[in-house]
């Protein structure tokens, strides 16, 4: 049997993990390795500065609690606590949704991102709404059974996003774009001081078609192909000119200095 390691980001309590975790059972040897307390919006952060340690999770066999971060986790988990190296990791199910940008800041997607960096093929799953695990659950043994079978593209993590009720069915689909025109709302405290939420306003998206928001906002589940490789690989040979400009600065900088 293939050995699936399970993670996520709300914590080695929370519903959704238990959730995937029985899902994905009869795919293979399932080892859950997850925070032993929420790390929502983590990222993709990893703890180098103290060590991380895996404890047995009470009556769940093969469960492990880490007082780390889901990066922490896949990293334990691939790089050699397990018996052998897993050949999927399956992060969430996230309660609410990782959708278009947000997932820069999601330790759910970070968890998948770094099986990929490790070269593991990655999923995340998220519940966009409501904490009935039930539809998402199933759709995540769906996905992850396609992958074993067709396995994922190259260096690309899958980011899984389950509308709530019963989705009309299945939509891959670009990241969308927010607008984050009211990402930051101010207030004025007792004593007059003001004082800022981050991510309290309403999100606002730009247009939705094709994209992971649009999907979901129309009741389907959106499968989102996302790569890791951040060069804008066009701007490289056009900023050639940069390169130019730059190094006769430097060097009459230089000189003259
Ligand atoms: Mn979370």
């Amino acid at each position: 049997m293939p050995l699936l390691l399970v993670t996520n980001d709300d914590g080695v309590h929370a519903a959704g993990l238990a959730a995937l975790a029985e899902a994905v059972s009869e795919l293979g040897d399932v080892w859950v390795i997850a925070p032993e307390r929420e790390q929502s919006a983590c990222g993709h952060a990893l703890t180098l500065h103290r060590p991380i340690r895996p404890t047995e999770v009470r009556d769940r066999e093969r469960w492990f609690a880490v007082n780390g971060t889901p990066s922490d986790c896949v990293n334990l988990g691939v790089l050699g606590f397990l018996p052998e190296r897993p050949v999927l990791v399956l992060s969430g199910i996230n309660h609410g949704s990782n959708l278009g940008d947000d997932v820069t800041y999601s330790g759910t997607v970070s968890a998948a991102m770094e099986g990929t960096l490790l070269g593991v093929p990655s999923i995340a799953f998220s519940l966009v709404e409501g904490d009935d695990f039930t539809v998402a659950a199933g759709v995540a043994r769906l996905i992850a059974t396609r992958a074993l079978v067709e396995s994922i593209p190259r260096k690309t993590l899958l980011n899984v996003n389950v509308p709530a009720g019963t989705p009309r069915g299945v939509r891959v689909a670009a990241l969308g774009h927010r607008v984050y025109s009211d990402k930051i709302v101010a207030q004025a405290d007792p004593r007059g001081r003001t004082h800022y939420w981050i991510g309290g306003g309403e999100p606002q998206w730009e247009a939705l078609d094709g994209t992971d928001m649009g999907a979901v906002h129309e009741g389907y589940v959106s499968i989102s192909p996302v790569q890791l490789d951040l060069t804008n690989h066009r701007a490289v040979a056009h900023m050639a000119d940069w390169q130019n400009a730059l190094n006769a600065q430097y060097r009459r900088a230089h000189r003259s200095g």
